[in-house]
């Protein structure tokens, strides 16, 4: 009997709060049936650091600095369908509401004279990710192949959009799984 490969797919966070991948693992029991057709690579459910060749890409937050852009262009390169999953992926969420403040007020407001700062001073170490002067959807800064709304997605709409993909067909998402928070 010949055993079928499984389908390799990535995940990362940019800017994000890690609650699409918490609504991906609501998936329950159903997760089982799942990682039967399914393996992962590069994502916060394996800690690999790098994105290997696959199949699809699901990428949650928005772009905010250096890293992100690395990061993303790495997944770009090496998906072949790259998913932009969730409100801040898609028009950079509840991050990009620093978008409406100029980026050194913001450092000053938080590090300087925000309330309750102590030790102010902004960090400036050379391994930090320099910040970019907004923060950015990712499909300003590479090819979207699909769109999964919602802050975050439940783990229904996600499975509506994994399991035509893994069976070689566009995902059509019903509309009560689509959410525009
Ligand atoms: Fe978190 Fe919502 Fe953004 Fe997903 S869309 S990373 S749940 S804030």
């Amino acid at each position: 009997m010949m055993i079928k490969p499984k389908i390799k797919i990535a995940t990362t966070s940019l800017a994000g709060c890690f609650g699409c991948h918490m609504s991906f693992l609501d998936m329950d029991e159903r997760l089982v049936s799942l990682l039967e057709r399914v393996e992962f690579d590069r994502s916060p459910f394996t800690d690999i650091k790098h994105c290997g060749p696959c199949d699809i890409g699901l990428i949650e937050g928005g772009v905010c600095n250096a890293e992100n852009v690395h990061v993303l262009r790495e997944f770009r390169a090496n998906c072949k369908t790259l998913v932009a999953v969730g409100a801040c992926a898609i028009n950079g969420g509840v991050p990009a509401m620093r978008n409406f403040f100029d980026l050194q007020d913001c450092l000053q407001e938080v590090y300087l004279t925000g309330t309750g700062v102590m030790n102010p001073q902004i960090p400036g170490d050379i391994e930090l990710p320099l910040l970019l002067d907004k923060v950015y959807p990712i499909s300003e800064v590479v090819r979207i192949d699909y769109f999964l709304p919602g802050c975050p997605p439940s783990a229904d709409a996600f499975l509506q959009l994994l399991q035509p993909l893994l069976a070689g067909h566009k995902p059509v998402i019903a509309k009560s799984q689509l959410h525009y928070d």
